[in-house]
């Protein structure tokens, strides 16, 4: 695949500006200019839970493989029930799952029959055995009304037909999807190999856990929240500390990121007027972009593609406060980085709730407010604000349960109005 440049992209955004990007656009660009990788190795079904399906699954088997009988009861031929009447049926023989019965049944016979055993020849229904009457060893009765023709039998092929796509690439694999595809008795899945993704914070005043605080200085928190949605999100990473702000440890840092990992994020220092050296060496090593977009938190943002020896990788260069830096992850890099692993990233549900809060909010930018959501009594879900939204306090995360998205064009928000919320938290 070609490789489009960051400026053949944003040449083809009308009113371009990198200084007032929308979210929306800069979700775009990004979208545009990343590829997925493409390396594919083979992994025992258990260990490709929550990797990424490389291609099509097919079906080569009907699952499942015969009709078979939905409930424990007797088989018996649909056209022996008459409307409105009694039947009395001879039972001829007995099948259980695992087995089969090789006789014919015929007129006024029936089979017993157990969940999952094979449908005896000739037969197309079961009456499941609580709604039968005076059953002994050779007979059972079959009151009238109680079951139609083509009752309780499950049709071969009827989970997945032979042939069909069973699961589609892209697919990040569930729990039901392993189980899926080891009902087809497949052993070995293709799945993308995992994404590398290096980081590493920029900032003299960083000091890492395990050393002293200096004057002046606080503890790098974004390693950690980095470490944890990578982490999260499937990949392998690449953990490398803090790197001082100057140009030849700068150079040295980015040089050996994008050797070794498909996927670059920094943190700190892409801000206007930041002193530092981190987007002079950005813009060095590569076809960079330097946004201010209309969010809060985050807004300022680099993104492109940086390259060393021959080697490249995509750079995500985030705000330095560490809730823009999560919000700034999970609303441009997530996405991208699904898109790198091949996985096919449909868009973050969102969901409305009643604000119990009131919130102040300029139209002109997005806005991502941390949110606690909860049933009230009546069971309607309500999100309130978990307090002071600084883009620095990262309390606001660890207590929510939510984030509300107020779009662009949103104003002042009243209590009882409505927002949208996107969940931290799903079932799988
Ligand atoms: P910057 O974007 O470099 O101007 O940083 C903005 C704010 O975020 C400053 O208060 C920094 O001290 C803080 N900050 C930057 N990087 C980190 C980090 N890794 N961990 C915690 N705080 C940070
Ligand atoms: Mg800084």
């Amino acid at each position: 695949m070609t490789q489009l440049s960051l400026s053949d992209i944003v040449s083809c955004i009308s009113g371009y500006d990198p200084h007032a990007m929308t979210v929306e656009r800069a979700q775009a660009v990004i979208r545009e200019f990343i590829h997925p990788i493409e390396a594919v190795e083979k992994l025992p079904i258990r260990s490709a839970l929550s990797r990424v399906l490389a291609q099509d699954i097919v079906s080569r088997i009907d699952v499942p493989a015969h009709d078979n009988s939905a409930m424990d009861g007797y088989a018996l031929r649909g056209e022996d029930l008459a409307e409105g009447r009694e039947l009395r049926l001879q039972i001829i023989g007995e099948v259980h799952a695992g087995d089969r019965f090789t006789g014919q049944v015929g007129p006024g016979q029936c089979v017993r029959i157990m969940t999952g055993a094979p449908m005896p020849a000739g037969c197309d229904t079961v009456i499941p055995q609580e709604l039968t009457v005076d059953a002994d060893q050779s007979a059972v009765t079959v009151p009238p009304g109680r079951v139609r023709a083509g009752d309780n039998r499950r049709l071969r092929g009827e989970d997945l037909a032979l042939g069909s796509v069973a699961l589609p690439r892209g697919r990040i694999l569930r729990p039901s999807d392993i189980g899926l595809l080891a009902s087809l008795g497949v052993a070995e899945i293709p799945v993308q190999r995992r994404l590398r993704v290096a980081f590493f914070s920029t900032g003299d005043e960083l000091r890492s856990v395990g050393e002293p605080l200096d004057p002046g200085c606080v503890y790098d928190s974004n390693r950690y929240t980095l470490y944890g949605m990578l982490t999260r999100l499937g990949c392998d990473i690449i953990d490398m500390g803090v790197v001082r702000d100057d140009p030849v440890a700068m150079e040295a840092a980015f040089r050996s990121a994008c050797e070794h990992a498909d996927a670059v994020i920094t943190s700190g220092g892409v801000s206007v007027g930041a002193a530092d050296y981190t987007k002079q060496t950005m813009t060095k090593l590569g076809d960079m972009l330097f946004w201010k977009i209309g969010m809060r938190p985050g807004r300022p943002m680099a993104f492109g593609r940086i390259a060393s020896q021959d080697r490249g990788a995509y750079l995500f260069g985030l705000p330095g406060n560490p809730v823009a830096v999560m919000v700034s992850f999970y609303f441009f890099v997530r996405d991208a980085l699904l898109r790198m692993s091949g996985a096919d990233a449909s868009p973050l549900p969102r969901l409305q709730a009643t604000s119990l809060s009131a919130i102040r909010k300029k139209p002109g930018r997005t806005e991502y407010q941390r949110g606690i959501l909860a049933p009230d009594s009546d069971g309607v879900w309500k999100v309130k604000l978990t307090g002071a939204q600084g883009s620095g306090i990262l309390r606001s995360m660890s207590d929510a349960n939510c984030i509300i998205v107020l779009d662009d064009a949103q104003g002042d928000v009243a209590a009882g109005d409505p927002v949208q919320v996107v969940l931290f938290d799903g079932l799988i």
